[in-house]
């Protein structure tokens, strides 16, 4: 509690909630959501769950609770996956209800000023955070190193913090926007589009960049990679701040439209989300530019068929904020494109990564991620394809010592491999 600081009073802060109350009055209470909860079904607490977390915040509109500030780390304790919004037949908005309510509840619950700090470095000073790439990367090929020496490995278990422990990517010695910011120009060019790679590739998996930089070049498709780097704003958005999160939603649709292309790409669903459905339900705004992800462009728009095959037994995993209308196509798309000895993943859920909430709840997290590759041991799979780059960490950390391999398709299809 310690921490808090009341900057005005929960009376007040429950008129604010009044704002939501015609979409919390969609839900029905009917618990149809705690199927698809990773975290629900991960404890079985109703605080975790969506009905749980609008109930707390009905009880605050009605006056019910008199310590508001405490339904703050309760909203916080969520992947921000959107399963509830998915599974929900009330067509509830559980996605807008959380973020609205976090940016409402920080009235109460104000942020640390060590992430506040955080918070501002990496929305507003993407070059600060590109200079510290190599800094990064000599981190992350120590800690991997250090993760091969058994009798280091258990001291670091024991080590303040969750980050020791991790099966890190080791981060790009330059960030991807500083190499490629700009056009690429096809040879034969039929068309332009913009790339947005997002944090985690820009940082980390700059070759994913690179790959899909390479392959639409080849197939007559000039690219131009926005030089801000900018995040698309969804930390911001999680961490309760929307006014930082619209701030980079608009900067992202200005860049984007002085670029002047018909198509937005990108390979991380979640930035798709954060520059697209999310910004535009929560600010009005319209742009003329579709946001789309690459493997969906290359299906849908170019018709590409170039197929490879690879000798490998495969799975993959569909990230949440994959594009609702193209989620139930993903498998076919993937394996229209490569040809292998595919299984479908069971446990086809959330991967429990969430960004913030890995870095919060780390044990949760990636015993989510674990369970899935237990299945992927037990059928013997070699390939999982995970077409978002936090997807990509989170089971490229579960995986370690597994030998399984985590990817991008696009890494298998680049035509110059
Ligand atoms: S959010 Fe939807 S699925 Fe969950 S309890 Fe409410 S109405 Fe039911
Ligand atoms: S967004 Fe995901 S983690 Fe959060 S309540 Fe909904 S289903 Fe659970």
């Amino acid at each position: 509690m310690q921490d808090y600081q009341f900057r005005q009073n929960p009376s007040a802060v429950a008129e604010k909630l009044h704002e939501l109350e015609d979409m919390t009055i969609q839900c029905m209470k009917c618990g149809v959501c705690q199927a698809e909860c990773p975290l629900y079904q991960n404890n079985f607490q109703e605080t975790s769950v969506a009905r749980g977390k609008i109930s707390l915040l009905e009880f605050i509109i009605n006056g019910q609770i008199s310590r508001a500030e405490e339904v703050y780390p309760v909203l916080d304790y969520c992947v921000h996956c959107g399963k509830c919004r998915e599974t929900c037949s009330s067509g509830v908005l559980t996605d807008l209800i959380f973020f609205k309510a976090k940016n409402i509840l920080r009235e109460i619950h104000s942020m640390s000023r060590k992430e506040k700090y955080a918070l501002e470095i990496a929305m507003e000073k993407p070059q600060v955070v590109a200079s510290l790439s190599p800094v990064l990367h000599a981190g992350g090929a120590i800690n991997n190193a250090l993760s091969r020496v058994d009798i280091l490995q258990s001291l670091k278990n024991h080590l303040p913090g969750s980050l020791f422990r991790r099966n890190v990517k080791t981060p790009a010695k330059k960030s991807f926007t500083k190499k490629y910011q700009g056009w690429h120009y096809a040879q034969k060019e039929t068309m332009r589009v913009i790339f947005y790679p997002g944090c985690a590739i820009n940082y980390v998996y700059d070759n994913w960049g690179e790959e899909i930089t390479e392959i639409l070049n080849v197939l007559g498709v000039s690219v131009f990679i926005p030089p801000s780097g900018r995040c698309c704003g969804i930390p911001a958005a999680t961490m309760g701040n929307l006014d930082q999160y619209l701030k980079n939603f608009h900067k992202n649709a200005d860049e984007f439209e002085s670029a002047g292309a018909e198509y937005v790409i990108t390979a991380c669903p979640t930035c798709g989300y954060g520059i697209g459905e999310l910004g535009e339900s929560l600010s009005g705004r319209n742009p003329h530019y579709k946001v789309m992800d690459i493997l969906v462009f290359l299906h849908d728009v170019l018709g590409y068929s170039q197929k490879i095959s690879i000798p490998e037994k495969t799975s993959l995993h569909t990230p949440c904020h994959y594009d609702k209308n193209k989620k139930g196509d993903l498998q076919n798309i993937v394996t229209d494109f490569i040809d292998s000895d595919f299984v479908p993943m069971e446990k086809s859920g959330c991967c429990g990564f969430g960004g913030t909430f890995n870095l919060k709840n780390y044990d949760v997290s990636i015993s989510i991620a674990k369970e899935k590759i237990e299945e992927l041991k037990e059928k013997n799979v070699s390939v999982l394809y995970a077409p978002c780059p936090g997807c990509a960490m989170q089971l490229h950390d579960a995986a370690k010592g597994t030998g399984i391999k985590v990817m991008h398709p696009v890494s298998l299809m680049n035509p110059r491999r």
